[in-house]
């Protein structure tokens, strides 16, 4: 039967897919992946901690130019105080002393604010960098394993390889396309048996009248239209 081939090639197929679902599950590739992902993470963590700390700085700059402002006042303020000031000037003079003094408390209270925020920030960063380098050398580590892994089935990869073009050479080109097509769409298997006494589809489903008369009257397959998978009479 023409059908005959094409699930000879499916089945070298199927024995394909569950070497590579294999090794996705594999300890060692899902490990990879996990220490990939931590050290993506602890990257990023690091990265968002950097923008933190310049965000402290320059939010700080505006306290920093007050205080730079505050102390060249100051300069010229005493340049003017002298001996002869009468009360109105001194009692100006005090008041403006008060601003600065409220400035510079403002100052040092940012100041350790801004101390006590980077003293926080630089720990996280260091446990974040220790993170990612420990993750990463693990990551590589389990790379490693991985691709040794990989290179022991690559025998059996190239042998279901070989099998499968050979017997590629004999199916019919239209069962094909329609084979690599429901593949594509992620079916796995493609061709599936039609259950002839229950009318049903390898998925469950008890197919309508329309497509039950047509595979009872011998032809060769049908899509289901329930799964997407390709009923055979077998
Ligand atoms: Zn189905």
């Amino acid at each position: 039967m023409k059908i005959d081939k094409i699930l000879e090639y499916q089945k070298v197929d199927m024995e394909f897919i569950k070497l590579e679902e294999d090794m996705r599950k594999s300890e060692e590739y899902q490990k990879y992946l996990a220490y990939q992902n931590e050290r993506k993470r602890a990257v990023e963590e690091v990265i968002r901690l950097n923008s933190i700390t310049e965000e402290a700085f320059s939010s700080f700059a505006g306290v920093d130019a007050q205080y730079q402002e505050a102390v060249k006042e100051i300069e010229e303020l005493s340049k003017h105080v002298n001996d002869n000031a009468q009360d109105d000037e001194l009692d100006y003079y005090s008041k403006q002393l008060d601003k600065y003094t409220t400035v510079i408390e403002n100052y040092e209270k940012e100041l350790s604010r801004l101390k006590a925020e980077l003293g926080q920030i630089q720990s996280k960063f260091k446990a974040e960098m220790d993170s990612a380098s420990k993750a990463g050398a693990l990551e590589k580590s389990y790379a490693d394993k991985f691709n040794k892994l990989r290179e022991s089935k690559m025998a059996i990869a190239k042998e279901l390889d070989v099998k499968k073009k050979a017997i590629a050479k004999d199916v019919d080109p239209q069962l094909m396309a329609i084979y690599l097509d429901a593949r594509k769409r992620g079916k796995k298997p493609v061709f599936v048996p039609y259950n002839k006494e229950g009318h049903a589809c390898a998925c469950g489903i008890e197919v309508d009248t329309n497509i039950r008369d047509k595979m009872d009257a011998g032809v060769p397959y049908i899509e289901c239209p329930n799964c997407g998978r390709i009923m055979y009479n077998k």
